[in-house]
């Protein structure tokens, strides 16, 4: 591999310059590193190298050799030679971070064209190099979607096809931060999340909350859905939405015809799928259903830390009904059946800020305590979005032993944190 040093600058390793990504290459990550098993190899074939090339300088400066003039020279000649170094090496290392390869002899700059080769897949893609930079890596073991993406038009499409008004891409109402979508009937806002550029590479920690924020001041409540729950759920999305916005046609359903039961897992997984944005869930103890006609329609599940028989603090962790019909009264009627068959104390709840006002925990009664720290997930800016909570499941005991951390687990993956508004925290006392 060949590489014209005029045509890569340093502005090219702009993915670097955060202190967080070069932290995530120092340590064991950087191939010459003391922390690097492959380096002390590397370091004395270097030093081997040197051994009995004599010095001409034998103690003298350059400037008491050659004078001051040809000394600058020199030392200017050093650093460049340092700089080009410095930018092959940090080339290297970007390379080996995306996992890929350059096939091509030659690198003709940033801007055109390579082949490259995908080191997990083998996969070859023709790609520049700033795009690979932005994201765009192997298109088999990461696919991505472009900034205006498809499924933010679609978005777009589907609430305009509601029939109401809507301003697109404002800059002025939460001036200087622009909302994808209002719509100043509902005094509500929606925000088209791409997974890639949202995620920490782009965006501040506190980037989606301090949006949310700016609106409740000015009394919009703003919604922000990731581009994959749209791509993946967008049935439920245009039913919350429709529900939001008080326009669903759904057939109503009496909660005095429904009748509870408790499901099993399997059931209750499916259902969670299909008609809760987060998804099924692991480890909820009670799971209770709204049956109407022998069909399931409504589901709440409690999740305790306490020793079973002995639980006296639950966690309400999940409900949803059905988006094809409304159920007025139907999440009281199941919250009623739990406080009536199980012992509990104490309930507690979150709502989560950036789809949820936490409305409906307060009309069953619960107390609004705190707002938690902003939340996240890992994304491949792509349609995975992992809860941080499963990445210690996956990995391995001699990798938590060696003090490698999360972030640096599912970095080395090609993911990176994406951030939410944090939680409404609720609680509900006997
Ligand atoms: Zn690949």
């Amino acid at each position: 591999m060949k590489i014209d040093l005029d045509k890569l600058n340093l502005k090219t390793f702009n993915i670097m310059k955060t202190k967080k990504m070069r932290e995530r290459f120092s340590g064991s990550n950087n191939p010459m590193s003391k922390d690097n098993p492959d380096s002390e190899s590397r370091r004395k074939s270097v030093s081997e190298k040197l051994k009995d090339r004599p010095s001409k300088l034998k103690g003298r400066t350059y400037e008491e050799i050659h004078g001051e003039e040809k000394a600058k020279e020199i030392n200017d000649n050093k650093s460049q030679l340092f700089k080009e170094r410095f930018i092959i090496n940090e080339f290297q290392n970007l390379l080996d971070y995306f996992k890929i390869d350059l096939v091509d002899e030659k690198f003709e700059g940033s801007h055109f064209k390579h082949t490259w080769k995908c080191k997990e897949c083998s996969h070859e893609f023709f790609q520049i190099w700033n795009a690979i930079q932005q994201g765009f890596r192997c298109p088999t073991c990461h696919p991505r979607f472009m900034g205006d993406s498809q499924s933010e038009r679609e978005l777009r499409e589907f609430v305009k096809s509601l029939g109401i008004d809507i301003i697109e891409n404002d800059r002025k109402i939460i001036s200087p931060k622009e909302l994808d979508i209002i719509i100043p009937s509902h005094n509500l806002a929606i925000e088209h999340n791409g997974t890639f550029f949202h995620s920490e590479i782009y965006k501040p920690k506190y980037y989606h909350l301090n949006k949310t924020k700016a609106c409740e001041k000015i009394g919009i409540r703003l919604l922000h859905y990731f581009e994959d729950e749209w791509i993946q759920k967008k049935d439920l999305i245009k039913n919350m939405l429709t529900y939001t916005l008080n326009l669903s046609n759904s057939p109503r359903i009496n909660a005095r015809d429904c009748i509870i039961k408790t499901i099993d897992q399997n059931v209750s997984d499916e259902f969670l799928d299909t008609y809760h944005i987060q998804g099924k869930t692991i480890g909820d103890r009670i799971k209770l259903g709204a049956f109407h006609n022998n069909k399931l329609v409504s589901l709440m599940t409690f999740r305790s830390n306490n020793k079973i028989g002995l639980e006296s603090e639950w966690m309400l962790n999940r409900f949803c009904s059905d988006y094809n019909f409304i159920i007025p009264g139907v999440a009281s009627k199941l919250l009623s059946h739990f406080k009536n068959n199980y012992s509990w104390d104490k309930i507690i709840t979150y709502a989560e800020r950036r789809l949820s006002d936490g409305d409906l925990y307060k009309k069953l009664g619960f107390s609004f305590i705190k707002y938690t720290d902003v939340n996240f997930w890992y994304t491949n800016g792509g349609l995975i979005r992992e809860d941080r909570r499963f990445v210690i499941h996956k990995m391995k005991k001699e990798e938590i032993k060696n003090g490698i951390t999360q972030d640096q687990f599912m970095a080395a993956k090609g993911y990176f944190k994406i951030y939410g508004c944090g939680n409404l925290r609720f609680e509900l006392l006997k």
